[in-house]
């Protein structure tokens, strides 16, 4: 059993105002913990601590902050199998993927850490010296998600930190507790006040973004969700990053790899269950090599041990939630009533939890709701193509871009094809691979901004023109 983390105010540990809510294991689809809820007296209380201590964290010399970060990466390394332990129970992932997710928490502090604030010499004439500087924001509002919980919260906190901001976060209501451990560890290191916790539901991200106190909202998670944070973003028009939904698609060309391509698809659709806002969404696959790429995928996905993330030998754990499993039921149950095959799984596994198998759909039209919507879970449609214009059309024929991908030996022909692609990255053989070093964001409705390396680091800052006359 876990021991169960505070919210954390100005360095205390703080309980909730509100009434407690059930924390719930996907694996059994049982309550196993009561979390305390945060009141909207609470958030002024945390935003408040977080501007005092704006006042000296934003001077805190460079090195200071650098090493401030590693003590951080340091703390969740002393933590590690807590904070894996945590994610299971609350996200549901099998224990090696929480493994993994605590390493990339770890790994992403230390290279934020590591980077760099420019100062650009914009001119330096006998007239003037211009200086372009990026100032700290102020407080920062981190509203995040229940698929990769502890790393998402470590992409929204880490580079707010590095670049001398404060932060109040909110993690999602469905997986509280790794980020109050979290918050709990970094408050080892850094005074108190820079980083607040608030564990709320819908109510609190939303009193977060019209908050006047705040000043940017880095947020992870739905579009219309997204939608709803900038509209009320903008009584002081916060800065925002927003990375939202998507619906990616992956082309496989007529001279793919079926014995390399085959494992790797199914690995980068299926990543975290499919519950992986940059996975492989709908795979378009050449008529010529259609039936051979959906047999083999089948046989993959029938291969995995399906089973709570706890237990030994699984490789695929249970959907996060019931509401995000019935969608990706009703789905499934469209697609057969198109006349699609369900090549493999299709049914939830008897015993209370979300357990769903990784389930493969041929057959089906472009029109599909299985296609043209979000499904965030175990199941991937693969739809038969012959003509390379009509595919590309059809990949992009979507109100989102987050990334997308394109499968072949002839890697120039595979680049140019990409190119033509409507969508914040494109993978050529590979998808889903997000990088510390590389920006990652989206186009269209899947959000603006971009997380993650120098670009990434910039959107906590705002731009400071240093004109020095010489005249
Ligand atoms: P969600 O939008 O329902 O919730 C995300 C967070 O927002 C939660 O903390 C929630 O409590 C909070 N929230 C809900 N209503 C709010 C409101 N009105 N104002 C402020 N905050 C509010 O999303 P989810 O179901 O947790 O996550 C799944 C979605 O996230 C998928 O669409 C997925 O594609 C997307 N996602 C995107 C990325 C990315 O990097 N682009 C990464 C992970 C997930």
């Amino acid at each position: 059993m876990i021991n169960i983390p505070s919210n954390i105010i100005n360095g205390q540990a703080v309980k909730g105002a509100e009434a407690p809510f059930s924390v719930i294991d996907p694996a059994t689809g049982e309550g196993f913990a009561e979390c305390s809820a945060t009141s909207t007296a609470q958030l002024d209380e945390a935003v408040a601590a977080a501007a005092e201590a704006f006042k000296t964290w934003q001077h805190t010399p460079d090195a200071e902050l650098k090493a401030m970060l590693h003590k951080i990466a340091d703390k969740i390394e002393e933590n590690a199998a807590e904070l894996a332990e945590i994610v299971v129970r609350e996200q549901g992932k099998p224990m090696a993927l929480a493994q993994m997710e605590v390493g990339g928490a770890i790994a992403w502090t230390r290279y934020t850490a590591e980077l760099e604030i420019p100062v650009k010499v914009i001119e330096d004439s006998p007239e003037r010296l211009v200086e372009l500087h990026r100032k700290p924001l102020g407080v920062v509002g981190s509203i995040t998600p229940w698929n990769w919980p502890l790393m998402i919260a470590v992409w929204h906190v880490m580079p707010a930190l590095r670049t001398g901001n404060t932060v109040v976060i909110k993690p999602s209501s469905l997986t509280p507790f790794n980020t109050l451990r979290l918050v709990e560890l970094i408050n080892e290191v850094v005074p108190a006040g820079v980083v607040n916790s608030m564990s709320g539901e819908c109510g609190i991200g939303s009193a977060m973004s019209g908050h006047s106190g705040i000043n940017k909202i880095v947020f992870t998670g739905s579009t219309p969700t997204g939608q709803k944070i900038m509209s009320n973003a903008a009584g002081n028009l916060k800065r925002l990053t927003l990375e939202l939904g998507g619906n990616d698609a992956g082309i496989v060309l007529e001279d793919a790899d079926l014995d390399k391509l085959a494992p790797a698809i199914f690995q980068t659709a299926f990543l975290n269950m499919g519950q992986t806002c940059a996975a492989l969404k709908r795979l378009y696959v050449h008529e010529s090599q259609y039936d051979e790429l959906c047999g083999r995928l089948a046989k993959i996905a029938s291969e995995q041990k399906v089973g709570g993330g706890l237990e030994e030998g699984v490789t695929f754990g249970p959907v996060q939630n019931e509401k995000q499993l019935a969608l990706v039921k009703e789905l499934v149950e469209d697609a057969r009533k198109q006349g699609a095959d369900v090549l493999c799984g299709g049914e939830q596994l008897p015993g209370g939890g979300y357990l769903y198998p990784p389930t493969i759909v041929a057959g089906l039209n472009n029109s599909a709701r299985l296609v043209q919507e979000e499904q965030f879970g175990p199941v991937l449609p693969v739809i038969k193509y012959t003509d390379l214009d009509d595919v590309i059309a059809m990949a992009n024929a979507s109100d989102v871009g987050l990334g997308g991908s394109v499968w072949g030996t002839d890697v120039e022909r595979a680049r140019s094809v990409a190119s033509q692609l409507e969508c914040g990255t494109v993978w050529i053989n590979n998808h889903a691979e997000v990088l510390p070093h590389c920006p990652f964001g989206g186009c269209k409705m899947s959000g603006f901004g971009v997380e993650f390396g120098e670009e990434g680091l910039l959107e906590y800052t705002s731009v400071q023109l240093m004109n020095i006359s010489r005249g």
